[in-house]
């Protein structure tokens, strides 16, 4: 997921923070508010929290930050800084390196290119020294997007007013190129239940699976993610279905059907006790047998459904002869890609953060390196966007 860092500064746009939050949310970033003294005059702190669900920072002197040196790791733990609205005084302080509080602290003490939003009087705007100060700031490598010609909050008219919330959003964003494509995937480990407390499961903890969702979400997919029992929470901007049983979760992948895209990641159990029983198992003093039965196959199911996906894309954790096994699951699944991975020669990527693909498509297979499961996201996420383009 990438991490914006949202800088307001004192300006009547200052209220239409929380729905610029918001919606950039929904691209799948995380945002951190700075807000300067002015800007909580028009927007408070309380409501970007809200919104952001992360702190929100006003203050040079706050010692607990500053003691973790807070203006510099704000900068340092970003990938991108939007300013929004830039006040014109904001413009002369970046532009001369003033810094006087914690905003204009944390733009002196970062090296990393902003994307600036002005919002001002159009007198204001048009005045030399303010298209001064734009110019020295576009040579130091930032960019600007708007002012827009209107109705300023003054009731003068002019080039002055912030770009609009969507316009901002598609500036960070950047491209979408999987818009208007529904994207399901499943994800997670399924639990089959034995007896009111106990179950049948595996170890997967959902993490390629929620990296999927994130990396197409990124790329303006509307993303149905049905989760088995996981300790992650998806992002805003996907939509998570959260199912405990395999028998559930092929019923929610049905119900949010039709998809444009299908990916599998889910670790769903193979068995699930043929008979539940009604009250918590006893100790008999023998051997207990239980009796079970194969759970549904969601990925073969909805490859052969009339409401088939365009693609789909399943995994296949597999040991031994990797490329003989997987292309022979894929023809039994009935999917257009396998994503296969030896579990035998890494038995850590089961839970663990990084995965090995051997990819299965269109073409002879692609071996992938040895990658973080986000990293693994994305290459599939560039392959998905390749075969829509
Ligand atoms: O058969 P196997 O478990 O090796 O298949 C792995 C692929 O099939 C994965 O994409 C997994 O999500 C999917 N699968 C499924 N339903 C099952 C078993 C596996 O969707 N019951």
């Amino acid at each position: 997921m990438a991490n914006l860092l949202l800088v307001i500064t004192g300006g009547i746009a200052a209220y239409k923070a929380p729905e610029l939050v918001r919606r950039l949310r929904e691209t799948g970033q995380a945002v951190t508010c700075v807000l300067t003294e002015n800007a909580q005059r028009f927007v408070t702190p309380l409501a970007l929290s809200a919104v952001s669900e992360q702190p929100v920072y006003t203050n040079l002197w706050d010692l607990k930050d500053e003691r973790e040196m807070g203006h510099i790791r704000l900068t340092r733990e970003t990938d991108a800084i939007l300013i929004a609205p830039a006040s014109a005084d904001f413009l002369a302080k970046m532009a001369n390196g003033l810094n006087d509080d914690l905003a204009s602290a944390l733009m002196l003490a970062s090296d990393k290119p902003a994307l600036i939003a002005p919002a001002m009087n159009h007198l204001m705007w048009q005045n030399p020294a303010t298209q001064r100060n734009v110019d020295a700031l576009k040579a130091a490598g930032h960019s600007f997007i708007g002012p827009e010609v209107g109705d300023m909050a003054c009731g003068e008219y002019g080039p002055g007013r912030m770009s609009d919330v969507p316009d901002l959003v598609k500036a960070v964003a950047g491209p979408r190129p999987l818009a208007g494509k529904h994207a399901l995937i499943t994800s997670g480990p399924t639990r089959e239940a034995l007896d009111p407390v106990r179950y049948l499961s595996n170890h997967s903890s959902g993490q390629q699976g929620m990296a999927i969702a994130t990396s197409l979400a990124q790329a303006g997919a509307q993303v149905t993610l049905v989760s088995g029992p996981t300790a992650l929470l998806a992002p805003s901007g996907v939509h998570q279905v959260d199912v405990v049983s395999a028998q559930e979760m092929l019923a929610a992948c049905q119900a949010a059907l039709p998809a444009d895209i299908l990916v599998c990641a889910a670790a769903v159990a193979d068995y699930r006790a043929a008979d539940v029983i009604d009250h918590k198992l006893k100790k008999t003093g023998e051997n207990l047998s239980l009796n079970l039965v194969e759970t549904p196959d969601i990925l073969k199911t909805l490859c052969h459904s009339p409401q088939r996906p365009f693609l789909t894309i399943g995994f296949a954790a597999e040991t031994g002869d990797l490329a003989t096994k997987a292309m022979a699951k894929r023809t039994y699944k009935g999917c257009d890609w396998l994503l296969a991975n030896d579990v035998g020669a890494n038995p850590a990527i089961f839970g663990g953060a990084d995965n090995q693909i051997l990819f299965l498509g269109a073409d002879a297979p692609e071996a992938w390196p040895l990658q973080s499961k986000a990293a693994v996201a994305d290459a599939l996420a560039a392959k998905i966007i390749k075969y829509f383009a």
